[in-house]
């Protein structure tokens, strides 16, 4: 461990993630030896961009991915950003949310959790 630097992602170039094309769910290794599973319908649904959360208020369950096409569910590429994000690209063509390494650390407990979870989860 280095000091009190929060946990990111290992080996960053290429960023350690595990997301085939057509995967639902993406795996991350993080420095501290840890790894987080992440259901691609959560990481969707929980999706932080503005165009998905508006601006005055904090980040809630988007229930119109519920009824989504299976295109939404389907990550076309993911890209670091700066040394404290990862930005998603969705197969709809839906981009522009950046899930910072906290913010994905603070959604990996909702692997395998039931919608209503999802839906009642707010983050800090
Ligand atoms: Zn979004």
């Amino acid at each position: 461990m280095t000091g009190n630097r929060a946990p990111h992602p290992t080996a960053l170039h290429p960023l350690r993630l595990r997301s085939p094309r057509g995967a639902t769910v993406t795996e991350i290794d993080w420095s501290d030896g840890s790894t987080t599973s992440h259901e691609h319908r959560t990481l969707r649904g929980l999706c932080p961009c503005a165009q998905c959360q508006g601006h005055d208020r904090g980040i809630r369950w988007v229930e119109a991915v519920e009824q989504a096409s299976k295109l939404a569910f389907e990550i076309t590429d993911l890209e670091q950003v700066g040394n404290y994000a990862i930005g998603i690209t969705w197969a709809d063509r839906h981009t522009g949310g950046i899930y910072a390494f906290t913010y994905l650390r603070e959604l990996a407990p909702l692997f395998g959790k039931p919608i209503e979870y999802l839906r009642a989860f707010r983050p800090r």
